[in-house]
């Protein structure tokens, strides 16, 4: 199976969703510590951007049964992350040296969960609930003290949300909204490539929502920063969450008004206008010169590719 099999047209990765949530029963500690029992509950436990997994005879097995993360070293701590047919889903964390006792065993493997999952070693349809357990746990492990006076917090809501016991201030995990746009200027559209791309990788431009903005204005301001091209037709196609650290990316098409490219160095390598032609080789990764386009994985793919298959264009950009 291919890349292109695992994340076809629409569908890139963290978004398929296997879980219901069950956000009603994050308040009722006797119901999660009796979930935490149930003989069907099963774990993510993440290291940072990875996840530790089970090495067995059909690949690595990354969902966890509850005790045998525990027994892998797992932070006993865990956020109720919802039902798989009716069996608990959790996240947990990891201590470094937990992860350093692992590396010496063979039944385990601590992993990178970008390049199992766009190897299609973890499957598509698990990455949305592994997006959520890394988003939670990455969260918790940064925000550990209150904000507004410092006292260490506590972990409430089946980890959803901390609580201060010395000021009362309750913190929310935060998600990030990053815009990502598909610039077109007729035939043409607008890539870039930043420093760390694999050679040859052009993708859509992108960046955060700054507060108090809209995401019309964002994708105005982001590609004006980082390419001078100015934009106008701003319309929304889908989103993709992102753990990394906690995004969400929110894909736009727009349409240009000038094509002359001032490229900012500091956020982008180059940018440059590609026809459609050049574009339909880069995504099938044909190109001549062995230019290419983003990874299926990843909702930039998805926003070309539609552009590509002509699906956008010649109306409003909706899909
Ligand atoms: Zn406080």
């Amino acid at each position: 199976m291919t890349a292109f099999d695992s994340f076809p047209l629409g569908q890139p990765g963290f978004i398929s969703h296997i879980l219901d949530r069950a956000a009603h029963l994050r308040g009722d500690e006797e119901k999660l510590l009796a979930l935490e029992a149930h003989p069907d509950a099963r774990a993510y436990v993440v290291y940072r951007d990875s996840l530790v997994v089970r090495r067995e005879a059909t690949g690595p097995r990354a969902l966890l049964g509850l005790n045998e993360a525990r027994q892998l070293g797992a932070n006993p701590g865990t956020i109720f992350l919802g039902l798989r047919q009716g069996a608990p889903v959790f996240g947990m964390g990891i201590s470094p040296g937990a992860v350093e006792q692992l590396l010496t065993r063979d039944d385990a493997a601590v992993s990178e969960l970008r390049g199992m999952a766009m190897q299609g070693v973890v499957p598509a349809s698990e990455l949305s609930a592994i997006a959520m357990a890394k988003s939670l746990v990455n969260w918790h492990q940064r925000h550990g003290y209150c904000a507004n006076c410092g006292t260490r917090s506590a972990m409430k809501e089946g980890g959803w949300k901390r609580d201060c016991p010395n000021c009362k201030a309750e913190h929310f995990p935060r998600t990030d909204p990053v815009v990502i746009m598909l610039v077109t200027s007729g035939d043409k559209v607008l890539l870039g490539r930043q420093k760390h791309f694999l050679p040859g990788m052009y993708s859509c431009l992108a960046g955060f929502v700054e507060a108090a903005e809209t995401i019309e204005d964002a994708v105005r301001r982001e590609i004006f920063e980082e390419s001078g091209v100015r934009c106008t037709d701003v319309n929304y196609y889908m989103t993709q969450p992102w753990p990394y650290p906690s995004s969400l990316m929110i894909g736009c098409t727009a349409r240009a008004l000038n094509e002359d490219i001032v490229v900012d160095r500091t956020e982008l390598e180059d940018a440059r206008w590609f026809d459609h032609a050049e574009a339909a080789l880069m995504i099938r990764r044909e190109h001549p010169d062995g230019l290419a386009g983003p990874h299926p994985f990843a909702i930039a793919h998805h926003l070309l590719g539609r552009w590509v298959k002509g699906s956008d264009r010649g109306h409003g950009g909706n899909p």
